[in-house]
């Protein structure tokens, strides 16, 4: 991938993935003594997104520095197969079981990559383990850790995994028992209060201790429950976790979601997407945006709904990207809608934070969504320069090319060129905010043409056939209203935009003329950015200055405060 996406990534993947001192994330776990801390999942977050980088580039080096990496977290495995820092103990307690998904995730991660036996065989020794400490007659899965053992129980995920790639019934078995054990009186009820509605921020009463076991909306932690389920739903097809999964879905999205596609409040949800004009305490965790993401992600390969694909560029462009440092070293912990960019502080006695590691994975997973495979064809989600070679359900091999300097304009080229002539059916994501769209091949208007559906062209493709996509990037006026008054902000395509110091207008607090009617629509004049700015916009509203939310705030101090929600009157 190229522009603008593809520099970002390759940002990302120099300056904090690869950058990362390696051996400092597996130092922890050769020593056992801890008893609360999360210092174990920066190993299994790290690799993960260092994977799916290896994959993106095909770098031998990096190739090693996995391999090597591996090893190295293998080698602290003990010989009863955990593999952790926490004291025999304190098994169980804090963070202990969460730390150990992250690992299992990136073993597994790298036997896909790899085919490293190895590697595979830790995570069966890990996951049996765990099996020694937790399940009927054993300790109650549910009561381990924090969140209503929400944080624990997620490990629902990689444990569906590994039962896929041994087809080892003991781990559908333990899947199916970590489910089960969610319905319990003690559990957190994800099914039961996703199917009648119960809205996630007020599914268990306000706990007296807010990161405690009793607290049950904490957001990434449910997020992440939620997509282990959509796993084992790929290996059972029960119906009821489908619909739970998708009614929590719809749930959060309506409720908890703001503008930049990110939401919570201290790292829980809050009816955020309501409250999102008022000030409130650490807002998006960058750890709630990246597995907002990775839900939208297997919705998007489940349902085949390009929606789910929208929720994940409007979360790329705005929240996720807004939170990386311009040259991709780093991540916010927390971000707003308003104020000034801060990073978040060091954890566990590391020198990073959830957020910091979680950050690449939501980077990593734009090359793996861009552009998909399905039985009929390819579909293409995200618009981006890039060269994509694919298989056709055929075997015949199938590039595509993507001109375009999106989102800067909404015009996207594609050459879709095959071996040979044939005929398949390519699926074109059009934005449900893309009103006025134009599709031509080879000049001439294809496909049926939906806001929030795919375009289908279905064709006998030849070598050089040539697609044109024309999106439409008018600036939209979006509202939203607190007790006290009536706001509003404009989006531009995938981006949100916002009022930036920098552009040199200093009354950014003021009340925003020009929007005070119904209009809907705003014309923005494209104007020369300050430094440190991609994009920056004149509206004919009151001659208003915006930028892209992404570069809004990039200086990380008070030079650059921002705000996206103008008020009017
Ligand atoms: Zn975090």
């Amino acid at each position: 991938m190229g522009g603008y996406l593809g520099r970002k990534i390759d940002l990302c993947i120099s300056n904090r993935i690869f950058a990362q001192n390696r051996e400092r994330l597996v130092e922890p776990f050769r020593h056992r003594g801890e008893r609360g801390c999360w210092q174990t999942e920066f190993w299994g977050k790290w690799f993960l997104s260092a994977v799916a980088a290896g994959r993106y580039t095909g770098n031998p080096d990096q190739r090693q520095w996995l391999r090597a990496s591996v090893r190295e977290i293998l080698a602290t495995q003990t010989p009863d197969g955990y593999i952790g820092n926490y004291s025999a103990d304190s098994h169980l307690k804090g963070w202990d079981i969460w730390g150990r998904k992250y690992t299992l995730l990136g073993l597994l991660a790298w036997y896909d990559m790899a085919g490293d036996a190895a590697a595979l065989d830790g995570g069966r020794r890990l996951a049996g383990h765990l099996l020694t400490e937790v399940g009927p007659g054993k300790a109650d899965i549910v009561r381990c850790g924090l969140y209503r053992g929400m944080a624990a129980t997620s490990v629902l995920e990689p444990v569906v995994l590994l039962y896929r790639r041994t087809g080892d019934e003991t781990y559908l078995r333990f899947a199916e028992y970590i489910v089960s054990r969610w319905s319990s009186r003690q559990g957190p009820q994800l099914i039961e209060k996703a199917l009648d509605g119960t809205p996630v921020a007020e599914r268990f009463p306000r706990p007296k201790k807010w990161f405690s076991w009793e607290n049950g909306e904490k957001a990434y932690e449910m997020m992440s429950c939620y997509t282990g389920l959509l796993e084992l739903y790929r290996e059972t097809g029960r119906a009821a976790w489908m619909n739970a999964a998708r009614r929590a879905h719809e749930n959060i999205l309506a409720a908890e979601i703001n503008i930049v596609g990110s939401g919570s409040a201290e790292e829980c949800w809050y009816g955020g997407t309501l409250r999102q004009t008022q000030p409130a305490h650490n807002t998006m965790e960058t750890c709630v945006a990246v597995s907002w993401m990775e839900w939208n992600a297997h919705l998007l390969r489940l349902t085949g709904d390009p929606r789910f694909a929208d929720e994940i560029e409007k979360t790329a462009y705005n929240a996720l990207l807004g939170a990386m440092m311009p040259d991709g070293s780093t991540f916010a912990k927390y971000s707003a809608l308003e104020g000034a960019r801060t990073l978040g502080e060091a954890q566990c006695g590391m020198d990073l934070n959830c957020c910091v590691a979680n950050g690449p994975r939501g980077v990593m997973l734009l090359p793996q969504v861009a552009v998909m495979m399905g039985a009929e064809g390819p579909a293409v989600n995200l618009y981006s320069e890039g060269v994509w070679n694919l298989q056709l359900a055929s075997g015949t091999p199938c590039r595509i090319d993507v001109r375009t300097d999106y989102p800067l304009t909404g015009r996207i080229d594609l050459a879709v060129r095959t071996e040979r002539p044939e005929t398949f059916r390519l699926r074109l994501r059009i934005p449900a905010w893309s009103e006025e769209t134009s599709l031509t091949v080879n000049g001439s208007k294809a496909g049926d043409v939906h806001p929030g559906a795919y375009a289908t062209i279905d064709r006998h493709w030849k070598p050089g056939d040539r697609v044109r996509l024309q999106l439409d990037l008018r600036g939209r006026v979006l509202r939203a209203a607190d007790a006290t008054r009536q706001y509003a902000a404009v989006v531009r395509g995938p981006l949100v935009l916002a009022r930036d110091l920098r552009l040199g207008q200093s009354g950014i607090d003021s009340v925003a003329g020009g929007f005070g009617d119904e209009r809907k629509l705003v014309l923005l004049q494209d104007v020369p950015p300050p430094p440190g700015i991609t994009m920056a916009f004149a509206a004919d509203a009151g001659g208003i200055r915006l930028c892209d939310y992404a570069s809004a705030g990039n200086s990380w101090d008070a030079s650059s405060r921002y705000r996206v929600w103008m008020p009017l009157a």
